[in-house]
């Protein structure tokens, strides 16, 4: 499948600061998504500001396409999502980013699909609201529930980085132990427990299978197996050559 998250816009409404402007190229290209649209910026608006905060993100700043209007800047979206701090009235339908996302990326992998945000003082018009097929509210404190714009802008880009499900952990190197491996360790780990005292034979039994609960409720790698032979070896070995005791010592070169 294509990479939907090259189908997503951002798209800013009259910005008034080029610091936000900037923020929000590196908080794009941090999350894969490339495609920005201003509509109407502040005519003071700080460019060198703007590339300034825009660090590596230089390329999506000097990209970026200009609109008079939202309409023109959405004109070929199938689906637009705006968001907004605010609930009330025409944002009763407002969900947060993570329910959006699979819906988005859906969209995306066929469609263009815009995220609008709106100006720093004021936020969207309920006429631009109008325009949005979706309405995105990142949860928020209620004592301060407006967020720094290019901060909205990164949560609702980091959702629809992970819905889209490109990233991968870099994952385990060492394979999980198979089951003759671990046998052998539990074996070990059973001489051992003999041999330093910790159980006695008749209550063997019983220990081990604790030891194997505890041993079993994550995945052990043979990584993993390997240290804990290890362990079990080096405390066989100091159980037969126990140190030399140091008041022993003591008296025999007082001797
Ligand atoms: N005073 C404005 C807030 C503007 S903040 C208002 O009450 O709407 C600038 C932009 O950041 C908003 O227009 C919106 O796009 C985004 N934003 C800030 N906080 C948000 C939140 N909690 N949920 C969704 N978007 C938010």
């Amino acid at each position: 499948m294509a990479n939907p998250l090259r189908n997503i816009r951002i798209v800013l409404v009259r910005p008034i600061y080029g610091g936000n402007l900037g923020a929000v190229c590196r908080a794009m290209k941090n999350m894969g998504i490339y495609d920005l649209a201003v509509v109407s910026p502040h005519p003071e608006l700080d460019m060198s500001e703007a590339r300034q905060r825009a660090y590596h993100a230089g390329d999506i700043l000097e990209k970026r396409h200009q609109y008079e209007s939202l309409a023109a800047a959405v004109a070929d979206c199938a689906l637009v999502a705006g968001t907004s701090a605010r609930g009330g009235l025409y944002r009763a339908h407002a969900r947060a980013p993570r329910e959006w996302a699979p819906r988005l990326i859906e969209a995306a992998s066929a469609n263009r699909v815009a995220l609008v945000f709106g100006t720093e003082d004021k936020g969207l018009s309920n006429e631009e609201l109008a325009l949005c097929t979706q309405i995105i509210r990142i949860p928020s404190s209620r004592a301060y529930s407006s967020l720094n714009l290019s901060h909205a802008v990164i949560i609702c880009c980091y959702e629809m980085f992970l819905a889209a499900g490109r990233y991968r952990h870099a994952g385990e190197k060492s394979p999980e132990a198979a089951c003759e491996l671990r046998e052998r360790m539990f074996a070990m780990w059973r001489e051992t427990l003999l041999e330093i005292g910790f159980m006695k034979d008749d209550k063997a039994r019983h220990m081990m299978m604790g030891l194997r609960r505890v041993l079993s409720r994550g995945p052990l790698s043979e990584n993993d197996v390997q240290i804990l032979m290890g362990i079990a070896r080096q405390a066989r070995w100091a159980a037969n050559n126990p140190p030399v005791r140091r008041e022993r010592r003591k008296s025999s070169e007082g001797d």
